[in-house]
C-alpha cells in the first residue's frame, strides 16, 4: 500500500511514517481526508488524481447513506 486517505483526527494512530500530501474536504457533509503517501512515493501528480477519485467515492457514499469509513485506500 503506497498511498491511503485518512479521515482528519484519526491521523495520528494511523500513519505513522506517511508523508500528507493535501487535505480534501467532503462537499456533502464537510468531513477532511488527509491524502498520504509512502516516503518513497510522494508523487503530487498522483496525489491530485487521487483526490479527484476521493471526491467521487465520498459523494458514492452519500448516494447510498453509507458512513465514511476512517481510512480509505487510494489506487495508484
Ligand atoms: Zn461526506
Amino acid at each position: 500500500m503506497k498511498a491511503v486517505a485518512i479521515k482528519k483526527g484519526q491521523t495520528k494512530e494511523r500513519a505513522p511514517d506517511f508523508k500528507a500530501m493535501g487535505t480534501l474536504r467532503c462537499d456533502s457533509c464537510g468531513e477532511e481526508f488527509i491524502v498520504f503517501h509512502d516516503p518513497t512515493f510522494g508523487d503530487k501528480a498522483a496525489a491530485e488524481r487521487q483526490a479527484h477519485w476521493l471526491e467521487k467515492v465520498l459523494a458514492e457514499e452519500h448516494e447510498r447513506e453509507r458512513k465514511h469509513p476512517d481510512r480509505i485506500q487510494l489506487p495508484d
